[in-house]
This record gives structure tokens, sequence and C-alpha cells, in this order.
């Protein structure tokens, strides 16, 4: 069993927000997503959440799928 720490959560920038606005149909819409992130006090951790968990839909962490797809793939290179 993996233990997930995520108390993180409680301080999300995005809590209150309409979740639609974290899910965009295109890069381009996910603008207002990413501001709200960039302000967000647990960015990190709420990134390194998405990316452990291969979270594949929705802006998480200031990234959007495609951004997180690259990620994995450049820290795989790297390993
Ligand atoms: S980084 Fe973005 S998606 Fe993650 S908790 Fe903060 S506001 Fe929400």
């Amino acid at each position: 069993m993996v233990f997930l720490n995520l108390s993180w959560r409680q301080r999300a920038g995005c809590r209150g927000v309409d979740p639609d606005v974290f899910y965009p149909t295109s890069d381009e819409e996910a603008a207002a997503a990413k501001s709200i992130c960039a302000q967000c006090p647990v960015l990190q951790p709420c990134l390194e959440y998405a990316l452990a968990n291969r979270e594949r839909d929705g802006v998480w962490g200031g990234a959007t799928e495609r951004e997180r797809r690259r990620m994995v793939r450049q820290r795989r290179k790297s390993a």
C-alpha cells in the first residue's frame, strides 16, 4: 500500500473554484487554471502528486497533460 500525504490539498488555491476551469478542452484554454496555480502555495506537491500518479486529465501543479507527459519523459531520460 502506497502512503500518500494529501494534506497539501487543504491549502489548494483551487478550492472553491469551478472544476471545469482545470479541465480545459485545449492547452490554450488552460491559461486561467495556470494563473490560479501560479499563486498556489502547494504547486510543487500538487505537481509531484500528478506526476507520481500519472494523472492524465486536467491542469495539476500548473501543468497541462501535455506538459506533464514531457516532464515524465525528461525525468526518465535523466534517471
Ligand atoms: S497547483 Fe493548481 S491544481 Fe494544484 S492545488 Fe494548486 S491551484 Fe489546485
